[in-house]
């Protein structure tokens, strides 16, 4: 009796996760002039990660503050605390999915932000400090069974049409191997800053570079620093349709895995910057939105306005949890009560904004 009811549950949790497209808990207003949105993703950034880096490096507030919108749960469809290809897939497709899905459930693709943004005419683009093959760039421009299914993962990317992939380079070099599979779909394979920042904007790119650098944590090296690519790639997309751009930080996880919280905080203010980078591409035009989000919090970290007090003791533990994490939204505005909202519904504002336009 037991069994058939969880199995009756299970299939009403499905049927709503896959199917029903409900509104967002927040009313939110979406202006007829947007036409490029942007996705900033603080991989393991929860509320406490971004108090901390204002605490230790003095900065009462990040430009993204003022746009602090709401929290958001990030449980996956299995576990109350999530991983991030099942949160990447919740955030690019507004599906729940199993722990390590790539935006696919039960052998179905599940359609990401990117392929809507194409169909839509919109020029598109990916740039992460993790591999490409990592689980949050994955879930936007590809779809497999298993994050571990790297095969899949880039050869779907090959065929994606996203017009810029930019990611960091492996100990193995994996990206070299598909080189002349990116080739085929007319990708320019790059392996440098310069040769980034070289290429013409009609042409499509798959940039494999050894790092993306930061200019807080010298221990974190490599060829491109990643402020700069973004500012070339905001005007490397710019165009009279729009565009739709993920940017990862994947170090702010990376660091609080193994409780390094210098390197997280130092990440979270290179993250910052390139808000502020952003923000500036947007100062003078009103056509931009910018959803800056997390895809769970890692850690369990504690806050301490002290930055005497600012050590490593300060994480719980080297795990994610299922922490709420912050949502900040620029470009449209949310009226009433700010509830909390899920991670399924950061698609669904996205999809709103790249369809209406
Ligand atoms: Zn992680």
């Amino acid at each position: 009796m037991r069994k058939t009811f969880s199995l009756f549950v299970l299939i009403i949790c499905l049927s709503l996760s896959l199917f029903a497209c409900s509104p967002t808990n927040i009313d939110v207003v979406y202006p007829d002039t947007i036409k490029n949105v942007i996705v900033v993703i603080g991989d393991g950034m929860g509320f406490n990660h971004i108090a901390n880096a204002k605490t230790y490096f003095d900065d009462s507030v990040f430009a993204f503050d003022d746009y602090f919108t709401c929290p958001v749960t990030t449980h996956s469809l299995n576990s109350k605390v999530t991983d991030s290809a099942a949160a990447a897939s919740a955030l690019a497709t507004g599906n729940k999915v199993y722990n390590r899905n790539i935006s696919k459930f039960n052998g179905t693709n599940l359609k990401n932000l990117m392929e809507i943004a194409i169909e839509n005419n919109k020029k598109t683009g990916i740039i992460t400090s993790d591999n490409l093959y990592g689980a949050t760039p994955a879930c936007y421009s590809s779809h497999a069974n298993h994050r571990n299914d790297r095969d899949d993962i880039i050869s779907g990317q090959a065929n994606s049409k996203i017009d810029v992939l930019i990611g960091a380079m492996d100990s193995e070099d994996t990206y070299a191997k598909y080189q002349t599979q990116f080739e085929v779909y007319n990708y320019k394979y790059v392996t440098s800053e310069e040769e980034l920042l070289n290429t013409p904007s009609n042409q499509k790119i798959i940039a494999n570079l050894n790092g993306l650098r930061s200019p807080y944590n010298a221990s974190i090296t490599g060829q491109g620093a990643f402020n700069n690519i973004v500012q070339y790639i905001l005007n490397y997309l710019d165009n009279e349709n729009g565009f739709c751009l993920m940017i990862e930080n994947a170090y702010i996880d990376k660091c609080s895995h193994s409780n390094d919280l210098y390197g997280a905080l130092c990440e979270v203010k290179l993250l910052s910057d390139i808000v502020n980078t952003i923000l500036n591409f947007c100062s003078n035009r009103n056509d931009t939105a910018l959803i800056v989000t997390a895809d769970h919090e890692t850690g369990g970290l504690r806050y301490t306005s002290d930055k005497n007090k600012i050590n490593n003791s300060l994480y719980a533990k080297s795990g994610h949890t299922g922490a709420n994490v912050p949502l900040y939204l620029k470009g449209c505005s949310v009226s009433g009560y700010k509830k909390t909202i899920d991670n399924t519904d950061i698609f669904k504002i996205c999809e709103t904004l790249i369809t209406k336009a």
